[in-house]
């Protein structure tokens, strides 16, 4: 147990084994031999090509110039996600990566604009947000002093071989094989290595399982635990197909509600990726796949493939000398493009946490705690886009709109449905922004307002609004076009 760390072995080399890779070897690799083992036989998911904003901070510490990466990987920007038919058929909202209005100290826009609403003289919330009225426009600039809140589109292999390349500069060394035995140490339970098929054996001291779904280590050899969710987001597969481009590819994610599930659209440079994610409860494969191939605009680039998952949790995220990072570690859902920000978020906690003198018992128990009360809050946001929705036109919208939720999320609508309140708890990814933005577009609208915003008058009040409205319009107005920018900024090698 308190051995000193000094071999750190990857199992697994998708987007999160290629990330944890990148990240060890170029930012503590002078003290670490850092090893990664992946077979070719064995393909990658595959899919996970929407990202969000806090990917900066992985990028900015592994030195990455966006231009550059974006170039290598196809990438578009993104600003959001429209959300359609998810209240209900024909209505339509978008969550965006943006700050509503102004701060204030006693309460969020959201009070002066739902007063504003009641007088007549507010416009759509997305008025007042540059990042939503850029996603409506097809807008896009990075400026000197006022960057927008943005992320990516991108294509999840090229991404991969770009992460590999930086594993690879800083020293990280690649062994081929498919792994199948993990060993133990009789005492303690520890791994001390990995058997490959072709006879090696890769030895070390802390191992990340970075195996997907098959949670090699985790699971199959640590038998760790799964906290189900299921119940809570029913939908257990997703078929995936990548489609030409039809048309101009806009600044956000499309996400629109099926009978029995929802469908993406994520726009890259060259290509559309398509995906449909159903519960397999209400609508068999071969029904998905039709819903998916009648819905998509160009013409299809590959076969559309079926991917089946459990939504849910590893009860410890570090157990013993192994973390899980990636799919391995549960996986929520792709609603709002969750996935690769914890991978990043558990590698940047495991860097911060490094055991370099030996694992301890205080560190683990830490990590697992942040882990899971990043990971409850995010599945309580996503919960909140099935549960809160006038839908009732399917028995998977039925059951959606019945089921039972978490306290937590129960709390928080009560909350923002009485008084408009809304609070960022610790280790929470998604601000208050995104909560009223994703709780109003779901229908969800406060009784009233905080008493702060009486304090101007009702004149008052009106250029306070149209000030902001007005100056989002000018400046969203002056940026280029969404692909103009992308053109002169990063336009692909490959095209
Ligand atoms: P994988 O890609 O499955 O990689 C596993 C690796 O382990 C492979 O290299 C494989 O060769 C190796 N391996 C497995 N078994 C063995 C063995 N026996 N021996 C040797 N090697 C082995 N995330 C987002 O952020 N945004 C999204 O839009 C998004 N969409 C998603 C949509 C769907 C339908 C799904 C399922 C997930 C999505 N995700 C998304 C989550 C996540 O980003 C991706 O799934 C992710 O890219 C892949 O994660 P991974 O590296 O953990 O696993």
């Amino acid at each position: 147990m308190n051995k000193p760390i000094k071999r750190v072995v990857i199992a697994g080399g998708g987007t999160a084994g290629w990330m944890a890779a990148a990240s060890l070897s170029k930012l503590l690799g002078k003290h670490l031999s850092v090893t990664l083992v992946e077979s070719d036989l064995i393909p990658t998911v595959g899919v996970g090509e929407a990202t969000i904003p806090t990917l900066h901070i992985l990028h900015q510490l592994l030195g990455i110039n966006e231009a550059e990466f974006m170039a290598s990987t196809n990438a578009t920007f993104k600003l959001g996600i429209s959300f359609e038919n998810w209240r209900d058929v024909g209505k339509d909202y978008i969550h965006s990566f943006g700050y509503l209005g102004q701060e204030c100290w006693a309460c969020g826009f959201h009070h002066f604009w739902r007063k504003g609403q009641e007088l007549g003289i507010a416009k759509d919330i997305g008025d007042y947000c540059l990042e939503h009225l850029a996603s409506r426009e097809g807008r896009f600039a990075i400026m000197a002093n006022q960057d927008l809140n943005h992320a990516y589109h991108l294509d999840a292999g090229l991404y991969a071989k770009y992460l590999q390349e930086l594993a690879f500069k800083h020293g990280c060394v690649r062994v081929e094989g498919k792994i199948d035995h993990v060993n133990l140490d009789e005492n303690d339970g520890f791994i001390t290595g990995i058997r490959l098929d072709n006879g090696k054996l890769v030895e070390g001291d802390l191992f990340i399982d970075c195996t997907g779904f098959r949670a090699l280590l985790i699971e199959q050899a640590l038998h760790t635990g799964y906290d189900d969710w299921s119940h809570y987001l029913p939908c257990n597969s997703a078929i995936a197909v990548q489609t030409e481009t039809v048309g101009t590819p806009p600044a956000y994610t499309r996400s629109i509600a099926r009978e029995s599930g929802w469908q993406w659209r994520i726009p890259l440079q060259n290509r559309t990726g398509n995906g449909l994610v159903f519960c397999d409860k209400y609508m068999t494969d071969e029904e998905a796949i039709d819903t998916l191939m009648n819905n998509i605009e160009g013409k299809p680039l590959n076969q559309p493939r079926v991917i089946k998952y459990k939504t849910g949790s590893r009860r410890k995220h570090w157990n013993k000398n192994c973390i899980a990072i990636g799919l391995s570690s549960g996986f929520i859902e792709p609603l709002e493009s969750t996935g690769i920000h914890l991978f990043q978020k558990s590698i940047v906690r495991l860097l911060q946490m490094f055991p370099h003198t030996g694992i301890n018992d205080a560190d683990v128990a830490e990590f697992n705690k942040q882990t899971k009360e990043e990971i409850d809050n995010i599945r309580d946001f996503i919960i909140l886009h099935y549960h809160l929705t006038d839908r009732r036109d399917s028995a998977f919208w039925r059951y959606c709109a019945s089921m039972p939720i978490p306290d937590t999320l129960t709390h928080r609508m009560a909350l923002f449905k009485q008084s408009g309140r809304v609070f960022k708890k610790a280790e929470e990814l998604f601000g208050e922004s995104s909560w009223v933005q994703v709780m109003m577009g779901q229908g969800l609208i406060p009784d009233q307002y905080h008493p702060i915003v009486d304090m101007m008058t009702e004149q008052e009040l009106q250029a306070f609004l149209t000030n902001i409205e007005q100056n989002v319009k000018k400046k969203v107005a002056s940026w280029p076009p969404h692909m103009q920018f992308i053109d002169h900024y990063c336009k692909s090698k490959m095209m």
